[in-house]
């Protein structure tokens, strides 16, 4: 630790893990981050979790890429059989000049036959420069990012509803709350500082409500824990209003000024009653009804939540109950209330915002109006593009399955381990005939590649990036990238030089500049301001307004102003536990480890608190399974088995096994379920059939 005197620089930015967004001060001495000590941020005020203060190292490991790689005419044949460490029999070093050469040479003039992922690890700037290079070099909309995997139904239900997609208050509002609801979220584990707002509300007196599958980690502040069944949110949730409903709690004002379709809602909650719902949803009738009166008695209410709530193929049916429960409450729009799904990653709002989504191009506005589209072309000085909405992450696989789709250019996400029915993608990736990788470590994904470019890390580059309280953010650099890796910003604009675009780009301030011609989102935040202040919210008033934590006091961006309610029926999840798969499945994080693992695996003190692939069971599950925690599992679903240690919690129940998704070794997604919900297009991850024995038996 020591003080100032023992580093050669401190550098303020932000950790580059979760959505909270937690400032940083990254301390360095000899080249090297040596230290990382929270900051007066504007969601951290200081803290951090054990990823932000200890997971850093990851920049400074031997696997690294320091050079551009092309793969060998000889190597063995496309699969997951790299080492990273040793994968000279797969490729072979280039320069840049000949690696970007051969990159632009396999995307160059292919138009359909193109698609790419960008990453919500990058920065605005890069996800901005990412969507316009694929849409403006190619003349479609087939780009999209792991906003796909996490809150695509949020976003879906937020937008058709709210009209916005961002949150309509910060986490910080929680201790103006007198109620707080977190569903579906694991918040302890996943955004660990949100977490200790969340706590200390809690011990404030205020009103925890948590609804979850698991007994998730924020159980033993909550004043009601409501574990119900997997899949039953929808039932629950209704149940929950009609109680508000029949009792007249409803804020019978609010919903006159400010929302529509209020009375279609009132006659679909009529066939909810908890005393129905009790069974379907595993909750006492009493309890539903104890927890509507808490929630629309309380003067100030929010709701979070997670993927939990948005990984099912109903996930927007559950985000639309959420948008009800807090619009018929009168919950949205005063200080201590507010709808907050917790994004995920440390850029996936910014991300999104910044356009890199199929059907969106920057700030939500729609590929498929002609005026949008002609004023994105007057800024880029380029022709008109498509006004078809582009292929999702997962149907931009199955498009290369079925010959469409051949090239695609991957920057900083990870298919091969994050796509549900994971082989199914990987699979894709094989038969592709250029791939474009660009990241910092070779990844499962890079495995495939035919070319891969070294990227920087965050702590590497200068950048902005948004955290899930729509706070803007500073990124700076605190060490060089290692050997000849380059900053994704510079090696997205090289490589749509060569594919014939006109750019001409010095800095992100260049591209920041031009964001804000084409988001008004960003108007009163300059590159400068954010040089100066560090954060600025979205969306800020005057040059000197620091930003709108609370939004929609007034009205909502709809169309009459007003917020709608829209009715959602129960939908079975796609898989039935049956005779053969008698178990569910869900799958999520663990504190120690980010998502698919290749940052935090990496780091030297995460991985020692957590260096095995692990599932979690109910003792009792166990026992009848005749296993001892430690013990070795095989999970097995329709997709694929795996094998993988037992650990005992009781917080999971008795028919359920949570599987983390970090771990190679135990891929959880060679098991998941490749369904989608209808409208946000996003998996179920969060529910799969799944049959589990003790491995090594026949
Ligand atoms: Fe980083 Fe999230 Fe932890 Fe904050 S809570 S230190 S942003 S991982």
């Amino acid at each position: 630790q020591g003080d100032s005197a023992d580093y050669d620089s401190e550098v303020a930015s932000v950790c580059p893990f979760c959505g909270v967004g937690c400032q940083v001060s990254l301390k360095v001495k000899d080249g090297r981050v040596k230290y990382v000590e929270g900051i007066d941020g504007p969601a951290n005020e200081g803290r951090l979790c054990v990823k932000g203060r200890f997971g850093f190292d990851y920049i400074h490991h031997p696997h690294r890429l320091t050079v551009p790689l092309i793969r060998r005419e000889d190597a063995p044949a496309k699969g997951l059989n790299v080492d990273p460490g040793n994968w000279q029999s797969h490729f072979r070093e280039a320069s840049w000049e000949e690696a970007m050469d051969f990159a632009a040479r396999g995307l160059k003039g292919r138009g359909r036959e193109v698609a790419g992922f960008g990453s919500a690890k990058c920065t605005n700037e890069e996800a901005y420069l990412f969507q316009k290079f694929i849409r403006q070099g190619f003349g479609h909309n087939n780009v999209d990012h792991c906003t796909r995997l996490c809150h695509a139904s949020s976003v879906a239900a937020l937008m058709e509803n709210v009209g916005s997609a961002a949150v309509t208050a910060t986490f910080n509002q929680i201790e103006n709350a007198d109620v707080a609801i977190v569903i579906g979220a694991n918040p302890v584990e996943n955004h660990p500082v949100a977490a200790t707002y969340f706590k200390q509300f809690a011990k404030r007196g205020g009103k925890l409500i948590v609804m979850d599958p698991r007994g998730v980690g924020l159980r033993r502040f909550a004043s009601h824990m409501l574990q119900f069944r997997p899949g039953a949110d929808v039932a629950m949730l209704n149940a929950i209003m009609h109680v508000i409903v029949e009792e007249e709690l409803y804020d019978r004002q609010y919903v006159e000024a400010y929302t529509e379709n209020f009375a279609a809602e009132v006659a679909h909650l009529k066939d909810f009653a908890p005393e129905k719902m009790a069974e379907v949803c595993g909750i006492p009738a009493e309890v539903l009804r104890d927890v509507a009166r808490t929630i629309a008695r309380a003067e100030a209410g929010m709701i979070f939540w997670g993927m939990g709530v948005s990984q099912h193929i109903h996930g927007t049916d559950n985000s639309r109950c959420l948008i009800s429960l807090a619009l018929m409450c009168g919950h949205v729009g005063r200080p201590g209330t507010g709808l907050h799904p917790l994004r995920g990653q440390n850029n996936v709002q910014g991300a999104s915002d910044a356009g890199l989504i199929p059907m969106f191009l920057p700030d939500y506005q729609s590929v498929t109006d002609d005026g949008v589209r002609s004023a994105f072309s007057e800024v880029w000085q380029s022709g008109d593009f498509s006004n078809q909405k582009g292929l999702t992450v997962t149907e931009i696989m199955d498009a290369v399955h079925e010959g469409q789709i051949k090239a695609m250019y991957i920057l900083g996400e990870n298919p091969a381990m994050s796509d549900p029915d994971v082989e199914h993608a990987r699979d894709a990736l094989a038969k592709l005939d250029h791939l474009v990788v660009q990241d910092i470590f070779l990844t499962e994904t890079a495995n495939y590649a035919d070319v891969i470019l070294p990227a920087s890390a965050f702590a590497e580059k200068s950048g902005t990036v948004t955290n899930t309280n729509r706070q803007v953010q500073m990124g700076r650099p605190a060490v060089p990238p290692p050997g000849q890796a380059r900053e994704d910003w510079a090696i997205t604009v090289d490589l749509a030089r060569r594919c014939g675009l006109d750019w001409h780009y010095d800095s992100p301030a260049d591209v920041f500049a031009e964001m804000k011609r084409t988001m008004k989102s960003f108007d009163n935040i300059t590159w400068d301001r954010l040089a100066l202040e560090n954060a600025v919210t979205y969306p800020s008033l005057s040059p000197e307004d620091p930003g709108q934590p609370i939004v929609f006091g007034s009205g909502f961006p709809r169309a009459g102003g007003r917020a709608k309610f829209t009715p959602a029926s129960v939908i079975a999840p796609a898989e039935a536990p049956d005779a053969d798969y008698p178990m569910i499945l869900t799958t999520g994080r663990q504190l120690e480890h980010w998502h698919t693992g290749s940052m935090t695996r990496r780091s030297r003190v995460l991985d020692a608190v957590e260096p095995e692939a692990n599932c979690s069971l109910h003792p009792s599950t166990l026992r009848r399974l005749g296993v001892e925690p430690g013990g070795m599992l095989r999970l097995t679903t329709r997709r694929g088995s795996i094998e993988i240690m037992a650990r005992a919690d009781r917080a999971v129940a008795p028919d359920m096994v949570f599987l983390p998704f970090a771990y190679v070794e135990a891929a959880a997604n060679v098991l998941t379920n490749p369904a989608v919900d209808p409208y946000g297009k996003i998996p179920e991850f969060k529910f799969s059939a799944v049959r589990v024995e003790p491995a090594g038996v026949p």
